[in-house]
């Protein structure tokens, strides 16, 4: 192997690296040798010359290299890159998530071993996400090893986002490899079928991540009056729907979500029972509660509130808002089922903002279940960064 360029750390800086975590944070770094390009490979060395691993270099980023490999003397090469992509698929082969026609996660980035790379199957499309440095100087490696090792029909960008920003990556969005995908791909997901924006919907298309909790919460939708609140396309609606649940309110600020929603309803036949509302949710929760409105179940899944640490606060604030809202629009005796998508509010300070939402709205409330990310999102038990999605489900007496 040819001599890489070597990023050195100061002393003491190592102890992460030990334990196998893959950043190593701009502050951490005491020297370079070489002159490393952006996302090309590094050595990471310990101030006493130990050798931890190899590692994409991220100049613009505040997390300057992100490790591929710790294992000593391996390349970081297509095989690699094989080797990596063959092991994330067959994981989701092993948890039944191949089937033809189906949606997953096929690639979630640091959790299996490729920092910043994000892959997700619609049926016969792939959609990657290219968020790192490191990720976007193997882009053509990766997009040919894909369409190798699944044979889709086509491969497209979506690689967008403040993550992008903060390696110095511009956005980029577009057909990768093979056919440009139709304008809207139908995927079956367990009792689902979803339409799948792929060019324009939100993240890659749809929320992969809720697809096992909607059938944890649809549990309680029998004979249900729901209000699906940030509801995108309607996911937990629909699953609720066709779980026996009578009627459904969609909430969302997109109007371009909800005239999906219109149409994956439709797919699911239960159109007639849902009312779309175009909306900020804080507003029209607020409303539905001064017009004295009730639901059997309502579900609250909002976006990320928290992006930092030193957003945690105000976040907490947002999210204790919408949960006493939310709150007050349960029957006596329904169900809340609400979420959190923001690593930063770990699932004991969650279920404590939603303690403090029930004291405060004048209700009780008992966790029925725990809700948490599917499989097709692993958390690498050295990263517990990967662990973002926590959801409770309560009865409110
Ligand atoms: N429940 C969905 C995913 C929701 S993602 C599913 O299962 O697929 C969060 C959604 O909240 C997005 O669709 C976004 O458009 C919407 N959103 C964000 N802020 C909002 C606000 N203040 N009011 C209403 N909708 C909002």
């Amino acid at each position: 192997m040819a001599t890489l360029p070597r990023l050195r750390l100061k002393q003491g800086r190592e102890k992460s690296l030990r334990r196998r975590h893959p950043w190593v944070f701009s502050g951490a770094v005491e020297g370079l040798d070489g002159e490393p390009n952006s996302g090309a490979t590094v050595e990471i060395v310990a101030a006493g010359g130990e050798r931890l691993g190899y590692a994409a270099y991220s100049p613009a980023s505040q997390i300057r290299a992100r490790v591929w490999s710790f294992e000593p003397g391996e390349g970081i090469d297509a095989a690699f890159f094989r080797r990596r992509l063959a092991r994330a698929i067959e994981s989701r082969r092993r948890l039944e998530l191949l089937e033809p026609g189906g949606a997953c996660r096929l690639v979630f980035s640091e959790s299996d071993g490729l920092p910043g790379l994000i892959v997700d199957r619609y049926a016969d499309y792939l959609v990657c996400q290219l968020l790192s440095a490191g990720a976007e100087s193997w882009r053509s490696t990766i997009v040919e090893l894909l369409a190798e090792l699944c044979s889709p029909r086509g491969i497209y960008e979506r690689s967008e986002g403040g993550g992008r920003h903060k390696e110095g990556l511009a956005s980029r969005r577009g057909v990768l490899a093979g056919a440009e995908p139709p304008r809207e791909v139908e995927v079956v997901a367990g009792n689902l079928r979803v339409v799948v924006d792929i060019a324009n919907g939100q993240k890659t298309g749809a929320y992969l991540d809720q697809q096992r909790n909607r059938e944890r919460v649809a549990a309680h939708g029998r004979n249900a009056e729901v209000l699906d609140a940030f509801s995108y396309t309607g996911g937990f609606a629909i699953v609720c729907l066709r779980a026996g649940a009578k009627t459904a309110t969609l909430v969302d600020s997109s109007a371009e979500a909800l005239a999906l929603a219109e149409r994956e309803t439709a797919a699911n036949g239960v159109r007639d029972g849902c009312r779309f509302v175009v909306a900020n949710v804080f507003d029209e929760l607020r409303s539905m509660r001064q017009s004295g409105a009730q639901f059997d179940l309502v579900v609250l899944d909002p976006p990320k509130f928290v992006h930092s640490a030193d957003q945690v606060n105000s976040g907490s604030r947002g999210y204790k808002d919408i949960n006493m809202l939310g709150l007050a629009l349960v029957r006596p005796g329904g169900v809340l089922a609400t979420f959190s998508c923001s690593g930063h509010v770990d699932a004991a300070l969650f279920q404590k903002i939603v303690a403090g939402a029930a004291v405060d709205a004048g209700r009780s409330a008992q966790i029925l279940e725990r809700l948490a990310q599917p499989a097709d999102h692993p958390i690498a038990t050295e990263f517990p960064e990967a662990d973002y999605l926590k959801g409770l489900i309560l009865r409110v007496h």
